[in-house]
């Protein structure tokens, strides 16, 4: 077993929020000068930058294709992919049911894309932070149908998470992973010890990513083994 190190909740500079030092090379570099061995970038509702990030990582650190999904209950899910193409997929179907609201950039900030060389290639112009007409059950199915794993994030904030918004996480969801934020996981964490608990960053800004704290032990250093670890049921 590898003990490997890992933020899975990284935003680029396509999420509004995010802060434009958030470029492909900028996150892989700073990750791998933490010291960690897997992240994933999981923008809002967007892949549009997992490519990048990908390709500039090439295989320095590993990179698992990722999103952060907001259902019509303003709930809060990253997910993790197989490979690109099936987070493309199911970009497409997150897409079709985003409302479109012009992004205000003076309010909300910009959502570039960019490529491996962090060249600015594009501007998102629909607001990527709103509400899908997904409900939480729909991702979950969408997320499961496409070869992913669906994580209900940062469950114990108090806004944008399922415990916020339901009360409670359901039995008949069908998921095997949750993400409790690392400053309330040691209060949080005995009452979901039959999930795989996640605790990543959520980093808007550099400086913010995840040092070596957090680790899941694996065969080995593949995006099918951390989809599988995050699988597995007691
Ligand atoms: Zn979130
Ligand atoms: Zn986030």
């Amino acid at each position: 077993m590898e003990k490997l190190y890992y933020d899975m909740h990284i935003h680029s500079a396509l999420s509004p929020c995010g802060d434009n030092d958030m470029t492909p090379n900028n996150i892989v570099n700073m990750s791998i000068i933490k010291g960690l061995d897997i992240i994933a970038v999981t923008d809002h509702n967007s892949c549009g930058n997992v490519e990048a990030v990908m390709k500039a990582a090439d295989g320095k650190i590993l990179v698992v294709p990722g999103m952060e999904i907001e259902t019509s209950e303003e709930i809060h899910v990253v997910s993790y992919f197989p490979d690109l193409e099936s987070a493309l997929k199911t970009e497409a179907v997150v897409k079709d049911n985003l409302p479109f609201i012009e992004n205000n950039t003076e309010i909300y900030g910009n959502q570039y894309f960019m490529d491996e060389n962090d060249e600015i290639t594009g501007e998102e112009k629909s607001l990527l932070v709103s509400a899908t007409q997904l409900d939480l059950y729909s991702v979950v199915r969408l997320v499961k149908d496409n070869g992913g794993v669906p994580v209900p994030a940062h469950i114990d904030r108090s806004s944008y998470s399922v415990l916020s918004n339901l009360g409670f996480l359901p039995e008949d969801l069908g998921v095997t992973a949750v993400e409790i934020t690392p400053m309330r996981r040691k209060f949080f964490e005995n009452d979901y010890l039959k999930y795989n608990i996640l605790s990543n960053s959520d980093a808007h800004y550099l400086e913010n990513i995840s040092e070596c704290e957090f680790f899941i032990e694996i065969i080995d250093k593949n995006i099918k083994e951390v989809l599988k670890y995050l699988c597995k049921i007691e």
